[in-house]
């Protein structure tokens, strides 16, 4: 079993106007050098469905220098539809994240929620604040 310290969200930096599926997000994955599976271990489309991605068990590749030791959820979203980051998050999304959170957070306690911006992207991904959730979850 990997040591998971880090939880770390995303957002796929999709228009809000725009659909990008989790099928979507695999498929472009998939044309990168290198990837044999979507990027992330879970994948929370628009409407709130969850789409599991690369086992929790296999390193996924969705943050630079932590892939390691975290697991990686995607919201789709995060762009208004002028192409503005933005915080798009659904009411079906925050419902789909917390009980995921909720089930990771039993399974690895001492995991730390965080946003991918605070580790090491230029771009404010996932474009919400995730210490709402840190504090749910500590
Ligand atoms: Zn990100």
């Amino acid at each position: 079993m990997r040591t998971i310290t880090l939880i770390i969200i995303h957002c796929s930096a999709t228009r809000e106007n725009q659909r990008y599926t989790a099928e979507d997000c695999k498929r472009d994955h998939l044309s990168r050098p290198g990837y044999k599976d979507i990027g992330y271990h879970f994948y929370i489309e628009r409407d709130g469905k969850l789409v599991e991605g690369r086992p929790v068990e296999k390193i996924g590749a969705h943050c630079e220098y932590h892939n390691k030791h975290s697991i990686g959820i995607c919201l789709e979203g995060g762009l208004d539809s002028q192409g503005r980051f933005a915080d798009t998050r659904t009411g079906g999304q925050e419902i789909t994240l917390i009980d995921l959170l909720a089930k990771l957070k039993n399974d690895y306690p001492h995991a730390l929620i965080v946003a991918h911006h605070e580790l090491n992207s230029d771009k404010p991904c996932p474009c919400f604040d995730v210490s709402e959730y840190r504090q749910l979850f500590p």
